[in-house]
């Protein structure tokens, strides 16, 4: 039977003051002011919940749960950090990736996210199945997954940054790539499951394998990401190591395509950002990332000037420590709105970035939003919890409060959070092994 989820405190759907209505996988209906559903439906009654679509998460790293506020990291600057970091994630074994990637994918469901990115690219010895564990892990949660196979090829004794344990050859990672998009990646509508392909930066992959990359993308109709304009240092590095800017480098290797997402976007020109904005390539806006980083922040307001999507993103949890989608949209109206005044950011426009921004970010065009025929993703907030109460307009007050829990989340018409928790998850139990196994990594790595 269908489900209406009747007259809503506020939702944020066309016509929809009273509700949507949900069959199987689908909104089927919106119910305007005044009107009753065409057909007869179970009730979910609403009157105390702020609706709205799924959120979508555009860059992730699971596996970096089990470093969080890593001592002698805390205050290292971008590469510093990551030098920090890559002796330690090398140890990562299956059992511990499993625990980070279960704890990252509980956050984000908890937090209103439907639908979540994955950026993989660290690949020691023992962590060969990176992908499928992420995929049996996404499925037990319930969350819908573009999952990226990340890759560096780029070791210090070839000029980059991580060590030869954590990357591989080029053929190796072109071989497990076709090996993940055969067996897991469902290109058609409704899909819980997309591959796509993501060489980790300029400073940790070749030439070769960004070019071999986007063939690779183009071939199977895949997406690409990567990190891009992430830092001050990266263009001076694509200049002595390239001899261009990190644009003209992505144009050259078949980057500038509308399969292309790129993470942070914060350092590009007014023509850079317009010929962005040409080939379709959107960007994902990580603002705890790049506060905690400090290493500047990405230009939405301009951005979209040049017709550039932008969706959210939560990052790593090494860089921002927090795999909150609705406190993610949070820091980005608060980032935006400081950066670039009170008419260029607004509550709606950080809602408009979490949802349709993402979803355009990962080439969706069946989530988010509300509409008859879309995927029914739908996070519900309840207005009740003091840090919400009293508010007028229950919209805005969901990016200014940024309630901690959702209430109730759906994804393809399954409830996957009810009552603020994940049924059959017992998250105390899960955030004890969690501890246990970050523990025991930094035991093994030395520290
Ligand atoms: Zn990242």
């Amino acid at each position: 039977m269908a489900l209406w989820l009747r007259d809503p405190l506020a939702i944020m759907a066309p016509k929809a003051k009273r509700g949507i209505v949900i069959d199987g996988a689908h909104v089927v209906e919106c119910v305007g002011a005044g009107a009753e559903p065409s057909v007869p439906c179970a009730v979910f009654d609403a009157g105390d919940h702020v609706v709205v679509p799924g959120l979508v998460n555009t860059h992730h790293h699971f596996y970096q749960t089990l470093t969080r506020a890593l001592a002698p990291a805390l205050d290292a600057e971008v590469f510093p950090w990551l030098q920090v970091m890559y002796p330690v994630w090398r140890h990562l074994t299956e059992a511990d990736l499993r625990l980070a990637v279960r704890v990252a994918l509980a956050e984000l469901a908890l937090s209103g996210c439907t639908t979540t990115a994955d950026h993989h690219y660290v690949f020691p010895p023992a962590l060969e199945f990176a992908i499928d564990i992420a995929v049996e892990e996404a499925a037990r949660i319930g969350l819908r997954v573009t999952l990226t196979r990340g890759s560096m090829d780029l070791s210090i004794e070839d000029g980059g940054l991580p060590p030869a344990a954590v990357v591989q050859d080029i053929g190796r990672i072109l071989a497990d790539s076709e090996r993940v998009v055969a067996r897991y990646h469902d290109p058609g509508p409704g899909a819980m499951v997309q591959i796509a392909l993501a060489p980790c930066s300029p400073f940790s992959v070749s030439r070769e394998l960004m070019r071999d990359s986007a063939v690779q993308a183009a071939k199977h109709g895949l997406r690409l990401h990567t990190h891009m304009a992430a830092h001050a240092d990266e263009i001076g590095y694509c200049l002595e190591r390239f001899g261009c800017r990190p644009v003209d480098y992505m144009e050259e290797l078949g980057w500038l395509g509308p399969n292309v997402w790129l993470a942070h976007g914060i350092f590009f020109s007014p023509a850079e950002m317009m010929r962005l904005g040409r080939a379709g390539v959107s960007i994902a806006h990580c603002p705890s990332s790049n506060m905690i980083t400090a290493s500047g922040f990405c230009p939405v307001p301009d951005l979209e000037a040049a017709e550039v999507a932008v969706g959210l993103g939560v990052d790593g949890s090494s860089a921002s420590d927090l795999s909150s989608m609705i406190g993610e949209a949070r820091q980005a109206f608060l980032l935006q709105r400081a950066a670039h005044g009170a008419k260029r950011a607004s509550a709606a426009d950080a809602l408009r970035w979490a949802t349709a921004g993402g979803a355009a970010c990962l080439g969706r065009s069946d989530i988010g939003t509300l509409a008859p025929g879309m995927q029914a993703d739908v996070a519900l907030f309840r207005a009740g919890a003091l840090g919400f109460t009293g508010v007028d307009d229950a919209l805005a007050g969901l990016i200014r409060s940024a309630p901690a829990r959702a209430d109730r989340v759906m994804v393809a018409g399954r409830w996957i959070v009810e009552d603020g928790r994940i049924p059959g998850l017992d998250e105390a139990a899960l955030a004890h092994m969690h501890a246990e196994a970050a523990r025991n990594l930094r035991g093994r790595a030395g520290l």
